[in-house]
């Protein structure tokens, strides 16, 4: 396995990769490697002739008062882990490899941001989409792998391919999750002990929006009260939202029909927690 940290390094291996015939499968992680990751590395190694793995926490993508300091780290484990299943290379720059002077454009993204995380964190998939641009004309893939459990983030990732004709096909991947429902995430780590306790009420909250709508609930307003009261009443945690949207437009719906996402994010002392579920509304699973 390759670690390179310049970006030349990693666009002239790509390319000679490919010259030779070899599909190259990508992908992007902010590193603290867990099963979730493992998943997308997975398919990828079973779809390609080759795996690129990037490691890079995107300043662009972290608000004011984020998390970006107490986001977790550990260099060797991931390298261990990204070696383990079969990583290929391993793209690790530094801040100022990615960003070495202020960047004089700005891409903005137009639609489906002004809901869910997207209002919640205003440029933030300013600051995923800048950095995915560098990183695909760096790794230069063919597939490029995405979880669902930033439904969202797939949405407009696929926007920007479409928009911008990225030769990449994306490929989105479903959550992992722990034994008791949680969604694997990194931020994880970050949960006091009750709150990793109450946080599996976040999946169960969303299973129980999913079952009234399978038992002919279609008002969304009815819906989300239900689920919020739900959360209330079994987490500390503070409700930053909860939506059910059409999915993959994110568009607001009078009543539930069709694919729909319903979604939540809930702020504990230093971890924010999304997951969200998809799914036909006429009970065929999404
Ligand atoms: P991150 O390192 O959190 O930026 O995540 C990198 C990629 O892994 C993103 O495409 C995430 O959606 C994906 N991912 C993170 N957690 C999970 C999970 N529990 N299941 C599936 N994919 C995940």
């Amino acid at each position: 396995m390759q670690v390179l940290e310049s970006i030349q390094a990693v666009q002239q291996s790509s390319q000679a990769f490919k010259a030779v015939g070899n599909s190259v499968g990508y992908v992007p992680t902010m590193g603290y490697l867990h099963e979730g990751h493992i998943e997308l590395i997975k398919r990828a190694k079973k779809e390609n002739d080759i795996v690129i793995l990037s490691i890079f926490i995107n300043p662009l993508q972290f608000g004011q008062n984020e998390d970006l300091d107490a986001y977790p780290r550990d260099r060797e484990h991931d390298l261990k882990t990204a070696e383990e299943h079969g990583v290929d290379v391993v793209f690790y720059p530094t801040e100022s490899i990615m960003y070495p002077r202020p960047m004089s454009l700005a891409i903005s993204v137009n639609k489906r941001t002004d809901v869910l995380c997207g209002r919640s964190r205003p440029g933030h998939f300013e600051g995923v989409v800048t950095v995915l641009t560098k990183l695909f004309n760096i790794c230069q893939p063919d597939r490029v792998y995405f979880g669902m459990k930033d439904a969202q983030q797939v949405a407009v990732v696929d926007a920007l391919i479409e928009d911008f004709n990225f030769p990449v096909e994306l490929v989105a991947v479903s959550t992992v999750r722990e034994e008791d429902g949680l969604a694997k995430s990194s931020r994880n780590v970050n949960l006091s002990a009750e709150e990793r306790a109450e946080a599996p009420a976040i999946l169960e909250a969303l299973m129980l929006g999913r079952s009234l709508v399978e038992n002919g609930e279609k008002n969304p307003v009815e819906i989300r009260a239900q689920i919020r009261q739900f959360l209330e009443n079994k987490t500390h945690g503070r409700i930053d939202y909860i939506e059910l949207l059409s999915y993959p437009a994110l568009e607001a719906v009078d009543t539930v029909k069709g694919q729909v996402i319903l979604a939540a994010a809930v702020h504990y002392s230093k971890a924010r927690l999304i997951d969200n579920i998809v799914f036909e509304a006429d009970g065929t699973a999404g």
